[in-house]
């Protein structure tokens, strides 16, 4: 069983003026199929380098990363994955649909299936009366729905999404949250998703990897299993005495100090 991430032994060292930067050091991780991961830990790391060593936008100093048991960049060329980051990313001078269309048409898919997917991620992300809309006539919630279609347009059974919701207001983004839940729900992705949110991290997630500063290292890894599978979870678990306790769990484990009467927490 190889899972849909597997990073064995992984450092990352940058070599830069004045020294060298370790911004991973000996980071062991799985990711199972259909699971959600969050990353979550201070700025700088770490979180993003190791996104981009599993999207093969970067590559490991040392160790090994796997990605339905292939090589990232294998991965990549079969369109195991889509990615999803903080900006939105979308073309301006193109429409909401053929923004989504866009890997499909570098893929050559021929503009009728095309066109028939878009209708159905549009109708998946809520946005079926836009479809000829640009992107800066959208709020910011609502572009990065699009981005989350076209991140989903070939069907990947994993998405990388690092820091998608940052720059949104909070209302949006607990709703984006409930929307992303409903995808994972309905498609069975795994997702490895960054964030400097606790509360989001342990709404979304089944397992929340906490990391420390700089050299970036696995602190812990809190199961959430507590709150349910992540993928039918709902509003209500936001209120719910073991959802405070995960939130307080993880930000004690942030913050260095000893965790006292630990629930669901695992070393792995
Ligand atoms: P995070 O996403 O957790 O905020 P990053 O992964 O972006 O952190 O960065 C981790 C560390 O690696 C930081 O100290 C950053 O400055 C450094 N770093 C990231 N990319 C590069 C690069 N291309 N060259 C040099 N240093 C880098
Ligand atoms: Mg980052």
């Amino acid at each position: 069983m190889s899972g849909a991430i597997q990073v064995n032994g992984v450092s990352r060292v940058f070599g830069v003026k004045g020294g060298d930067v370790v911004a991973l050091e000996q980071v062991d991780l799985t990711v199972a199929e259909g699971e959600f991961v969050s990353l979550i830990g201070p700025s700088g790391c770490g979180k993003s380098t190791l996104m981009r060593l599993v999207a093969d936008l970067d590559q490991p100093t040392r160790g090994t990363i796997e990605v339905f048991g292939k090589t990232p960049s294998a991965a990549r060329k079969n369109r195991d994955y889509g990615i999803a980051f903080q900006q939105a990313g979308l073309l301006p001078w193109k429409t909401v649909e053929a923004n989504i269309q866009l890997p499909l048409k570098l893929h050559g898919v021929a503009a009728p299936a095309r066109r028939a997917r878009s209708a159905e991620l549009l109708e998946l992300v809520g946005l079926s009366d836009f479809a000829g809309h640009h992107p800066d006539q959208l709020s910011g919630g609502m572009q990065q729905r699009v981005a989350i279609a076209r991140a989903l347009a070939e069907q990947p059974k994993l998405l990388l999404m690092d820091e998608p919701f940052g720059a949104l207001d909070e209302i949006t983004r607990e709703r984006m949250q409930t929307e992303l839940t409903r995808i994972c729900a309905e498609t069975g992705a795994a997702v490895l998703f960054v964030t400097h949110s606790i509360p989001e991290a342990v709404y979304l997630s089944d397992r929340v990897v906490v990391m420390s500063p700089r050299p970036g290292r696995i602190v812990d890894i809190v199961d959430v299993a507590t709150l349910g599978d992540s993928s039918d979870r709902t509003d209500a678990v936001r209120e719910d005495e073991g959802f405070f306790h995960t939130v307080a769990q993880v930000r004690e484990l942030l913050h260095g100090a000893p965790v006292t009467g630990a629930r669901g927490v695992e070393n792995r």
